[in-house]
Formats: C-alpha cells, sequence, structure tokens
C-alpha cells in the first residue's frame, strides 16, 4: 500500500486479531461459493500480524471447525487439549483445590494456545484466499460523507511532537469502502469515535473492563504439563476487588502466567502489575515458576460488561465485531472463539449487502438478527447480569451470581446497571481502607527472578515508539487533570498504567507534572478507560508502533 493517495476496496477491515482475520477468511469463501468478485483489505498496527495480541488463553476450538471447514484441527496451532482444569482458592501461604469448577470455567475439551500464533495461521489461510493484508498501518481516522462512514484514513507520519511536518512526512492513505468492518479489539479507538457519533451505546449500559497482566514463561520439565490449567481466586485481591489468576501449561514446557483485575476497583493507588508480582510469590504460583525463565510481558484491557453493554453494531456502511464490540463472555474469561464468530457473521451480512447492492443500515442490521440467533447470544445472555452483580464485592457477586444461576440469568432485580470504571475510583481523601502499598509493605522490592518490576518486565515486549511523532497518550485538559486528577485523586496512572508511561514528577518547589513516557506504552488502553474525569484519550501512535509480543 503506498501512503499519499487514495485507494478503493469493496471492504475494509480495521484490526488483525480473531475478529478481523475471521471477517476476511469467511468473506472470501462466500464470495467463492456464490461466485462473486471483491476486494477485501484487513489493516493492522502492529508490525507484523500477532505482535499487538495478547490472550490467555485457553480457546473453545468449534468455531475453527466453522471457518476452516477444510482444515485439519492438528494443523491449527491449538497447542494442547486440557487435561487437567482446577479452581483454586489462593492465600498468601496456602492453597485450595475447590471439588468442582465454577458454572462457565469447565474447560473440558477446549485448548491452551498462543492466540499470536493463532493468528498468524489465521492470516497465511486469509492471504492464499486473496485478501490483502497490510501490517505496519496504523488507522486513525473514519472518512465520513454526508454524515456516513465511507472508509478509513492511514496515519500521517513524519511530524514532531507538535504536529509540524518533518522532512520524512508522509501523508495517510485514504481507503474507501463500501463496508467497513471495525475490528480493533478492546477499547477501539475509532470504534469510540463511532459509538459516539452515532449515540450507539444509547439505552444500553455501560461498558466495563479488566486489565490482565501476563507473563510467559519456560519452566524444567515436570513443573506443569501442557494442557494443565489452574484458575485462582482471592489473593492477592480483597473481597471488594473483582479477579483472579491464570496459569496455562502450554507445549515445551512453557507456561502462561496472568492476573486479570477488574478496574473498578476503588483504591486510586492500586496497581494490577504490581499486585501480578505479588501474586507470583505464593507457595503455589512460584512452585511452577520455580527455576524457570521470563520469555515475554505483555498487558490489555478486555471488554467484560457482557450482554446489556452490547452498543448497537451497524450503522450505515459499517459493522463492528471482537472486543470492540464488547462479546466475552465474562464467567469464562473467553473471548476467542465469539470474536470468530461475529467476524464470520459479520462477513455474511457483508456479503448479502454487497449482492443486493445496498449496504444501507436497514440491510446491515441483519448482523444483530444473526448475532441473536448465534452462540454469541447463546453464551452472553444467561449470564447477562454477572459482572454488574460484582461490582458491590466478591460476596455480594457470588449471591447475585447463585440466584442468576437459578433463574436463567435474570437475578432477582433484573436488569443491572453498571458505571464506567472511571467513576469508581476514590479520591485520595475518600478512601479509608489501607492503600496498595501499605498493604504489601516488604512484598513489593522485585528480585528479577521470580519477580520483575515494570521497566524489567516493559523490557521482555520488545516495545518501540518512534520518537517523532505527536504523543499518543493526551491529556484532555491539563488544567483540569492537575488540579483534579493529580491533587484530588494522587495521579493514580502512575500505578494503573501496565508498563510505566506515567511518572508524577514532584519539583523542588512542590509543582507536580505528570511526564509521559510515551515510548513504553503497551496498548492496553487502561489510561483511555480508567483515568478519573476521562483526563487521558488513547490515540492510535505511528503503524508498527508498539509491542512486538512473539507468543502471547
Ligand atoms: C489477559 C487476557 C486473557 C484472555 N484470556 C482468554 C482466554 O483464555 N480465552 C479466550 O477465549 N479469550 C481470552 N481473552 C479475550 C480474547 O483475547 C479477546 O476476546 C480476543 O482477542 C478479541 O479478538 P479481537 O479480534 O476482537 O481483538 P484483538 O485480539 O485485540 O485484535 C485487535 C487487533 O486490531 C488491531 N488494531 C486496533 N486498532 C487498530 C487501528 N486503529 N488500526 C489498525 N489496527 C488496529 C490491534 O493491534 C490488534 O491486533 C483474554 C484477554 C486478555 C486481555
Amino acid at each position: 500500500m503506498n501512503n499519499n493517495d487514495t485507494i478503493s476496496t469493496d471492504i475494509l477491515i480495521i484490526g488483525g486479531g480473531p475478529s478481523g482475520l475471521a471477517a476476511s477468511i469467511h468473506l472470501a469463501d462466500i464470495f467463492k461459493q456464490r461466485g462473486l468478485k471483491g476486494r477485501i483489505l484487513l489493516i493492522e498496527k502492529g508490525r507484523s500480524i500477532g505482535s499487538h495480541i495478547i490472550s490467555g488463553a485457553v480457546i473453545k476450538p468449534s468455531v475453527f471447525r466453522e471457518l476452516l471447514p477444510e482444515a485439519d484441527i492438528s494443523e491449527i496451532p491449538l497447542t494442547s487439549k486440557v487435561t487437567k482444569d482446577k479452581t483454586i482458592m489462593l492465600g498468601k501461604k496456602g492453597a485450595i483445590a475447590l471439588p468442582f469448577n465454577i458454572p462457565y470455567m469447565r474447560n473440558k475439551g477446549n485448548y491452551t494456545a498462543s492466540l499470536g500464533q493463532i493468528c498468524r495461521y489465521l492470516a497465511v489461510k486469509a492471504q492464499e484466499r486473496g485478501v490483502e493484508i497490510y501490517p505496519g498501518f496504523a488507522v486513525d481516522e473514519i472518512l465520513y460523507k454526508d454524515g456516513k462512514v465511507i472508509g478509513a484514513k492511514t496515519k500521517d507520519t513524519g511530524l514532531d511532537h507538535h504536529g509540524h511536518q518533518l522532512e520524512n512526512f508522509q501523508a495517510g492513505t485514504s481507503i474507501e469502502a463500501k463496508i467497513t468492518i471495525f475490528a480493533e479489539g478492546t477499547r477501539g479507538s475509532l470504534t469510540k469515535t463511532l459509538i459516539k457519533k452515532f449515540n450507539l451505546t444509547l439505552g444500553r449500559n455501560e461498558q466495563v473492563y479488566s486489565l490482565g497482566c501476563k507473563e510467559l514463561w519456560t519452566v524444567p520439565e515436570g513443573n506443569i504439563e501442557a494442557g494443565q490449567i489452574y484458575h485462582t481466586m482471592g489473593y492477592p485481591l480483597n473481597i471488594d476487588e473483582f479477579g483472579g489468576g491464570f496459569i496455562y501449561g502450554l507445549k515445551d514446557n512453557k507456561v502462561a502466567v496472568g492476573l486479570v483485575v477488574g478496574l473498578d476497583y476503588k483504591d486510586p493507588s492500586f496497581d494490577t502489575h504490581d499486585a501480578f508480582q505479588v501474586w507470583k510469590t505464593t507457595p503455589f504460583v512460584s512452585s511452577i515458576l520455580k527455576g524457570g525463565k521470563l520469555l515475554e510481558y505483555g498487558a490489555k484491557t478486555l471488554p467484560e460488561g457482557g450482554y446489556y453493554a452490547i452498543p448497537k453494531l451497524y450503522v450505515d456502511n459499517a459493522l463492528i465485531v471482537g472486543d470492540s464490540a464488547g462479546l466475552v463472555a465474562m464467567p469464562a474469561l473467553k473471548g476467542v472463539h465469539l470474536a470468530i464468530k461475529s467476524g464470520m457473521l459479520a462477513a455474511e451480512t457483508t456479503a448479502n449487502a454487497l449482492e443486493n447492492k445496498d449496504t444501507s443500515e436497514r440491510t446491515l442490521q441483519q448482523y444483530e438478527t444473526l448475532l441473536n440467533a448465534s452462540i454469541i447470544h447463546k453464551e452472553l445472555y444467561p449470564v447477562r447480569n454477572f459482572r454488574q452483580g460484582f461490582a458491590k464485592g466478591e460476596i455480594i457477586g457470588a449471591l447475585h451470581f447463585a440466584t442468576q444461576l437459578i433463574t436463567g440469568g435474570a437475578g432477582f432485580f433484573g436488569r443491572l446497571r453498571s458505571h464506567p470504571d472511571y467513576q469508581t475510583t476514590q479520591k485520595i481523601s475518600e478512601f479509608k481502607k489501607k492503600p496498595f502499598k501499605d498493604r504489601f509493605k516488604g512484598q513489593l522490592e522485585f528480585d528479577k527472578v521470580l519477580t520483575f518490576d515494570k521497566a524489567t518486565d516493559v523490557f521482555y515486549s520488545g516495545v518501540y515508539h518512534d520518537e517523532q511523532q505527536v504523543v499518543h497518550l493526551q491529556i484532555n485538559d491539563p488544567d483540569k487533570f492537575n488540579a483534579i486528577n493529580i491533587e484530588e485523586y494522587g495521579a493514580p496512572e502512575q500505578f494503573f498504567c501496565s508498563s510505566e508511561v506515567y511518572e508524577l514528577h514532584v519539583s523542588k518547589t512542590g509543582e507536580k507534572e505528570l511526564r509521559i513516557h510515551a515510548e513504553n506504552c503497551m496498548h492496553c488502553k487502561t489510561c483511555d478507560i480508567k483515568s478519573p474525569e476521562e483526563g487521558i484519550t488513547w490515540l492510535v501512535p505511528n503503524g508498527g508502533n508498539g509491542p512486538d509480543f512473539q507468543n502471547m
């Protein structure tokens, strides 16, 4: 793809994760079956497909049989069938394996895998079908004509910090498309503007998120078998913090470990990365990592609001799929198969629209009908109140969940509402419990063998950002930010950021300033979600910038 021009395509897909790749593959297959012709173009901001992909992952395989009916399941890099699946109640010193797994958390028949590897495999399958894939290009603008989406534009490059053109300036490419599919994953930055412009959340719940920090390790033989998986509850989280850990045995003595924490916590100094390090020091987790070596680190948010937080997913000439649409089945911590399924249903809707030469929202509405008749509705509807129930803590959440199980998801109160995560953070003056650092006194000095400080972990993500560009993390209103965010909340960014981007600098005269080290950014999007009063906007940086995950 050349910069500095306008190109046309039938379908533009923004994002090369499982949802976008599945949409492209299925669309190419339908075109072939129906004898249709059409150009399918997929743009990915990572420097290669997979480099921005991070997941657990334990994956439900059946959707791959639908997407790639000709493929042998052993050809798909689903590394190991789950052989042992335990839920562990974790304490600081002890661990008790529950005699049963929590409903929706049973993983019989599922596989452990690296989602990055799966995406690379899917990209090959898409290219074999004629899909044009362009990694290393960030899309940062939606193109509109007469108020309707007509495509999108890749980012201008060669700008200095103030947005002035440098010698190497290159204007982005405008890509005009009959239909644009937004597959940007969690908190999609273009999807966010699309949702706002068309008020697509009208009557829906607020989306809520978790942040997951993950490390990939190689460990001595015998520490864990491939296909052995554990989910942990409890320590180091309090009963009013939602989340838990995962330990997934992969082949070749590798293990994926992570802690996922709901961003609706109240403590302005809570730090998910550091809580993850404390979690690793428990005897249960450390025994699995003993003698091993860290290979990679990464972090990403995931949407957890469920059924009631799904926005309207179609407008004239555009559809939203995967995590951008909020399609994660929360009690199970699973979104991959739903992302793939939504991509396939978007492909079917798109093919019908092109065939009928009508890409208006009246036709694209079919996508919603298909979603409602699919496993997506089947999996999300019965747990439609799950995450909202836990907003009031683990005990009330568990009680709510029990009532939902016996009432088919309704619970005793019907639809429960949710609040945006930034609203749940308390001001320093309001937060009366022990702040994070006091809770874990003496446990936050990391030994760089089992536990790692953020800066070291960031090194293991391969992250890179061009120096010459407008800082992609924008403080929306600096005066208000200083007065509220820094003074009243104590600059929570320095704690919630997964990658040491934000530093509170205090001058000799006591003036406080939030310094932004955008070069460390992991693209997890936590700051866009959790910054008090929506103080920060995450904008798309230059294409090819960001982490360089290999096997996450
Ligand atoms: C820590 C963690 C653990 C998880 N564990 C599991 C699990 O065990 N099982 C499971 O099923 N699910 C799990 N999930 C959820 C699952 O990973 C997601 O639901 C799934 O990846 C969503 O796929 P997607 O295609 O919608 O988005 P993504 O996988 O996020 O892919 C989106 C892609 O779009 C690209 N992109 C975004 N914006 C732009 C732009 N403007 N221009 C160009 N490219 C762009 C991104 O770089 C990325 O490559 C987990 C998630 C996390 C964070």
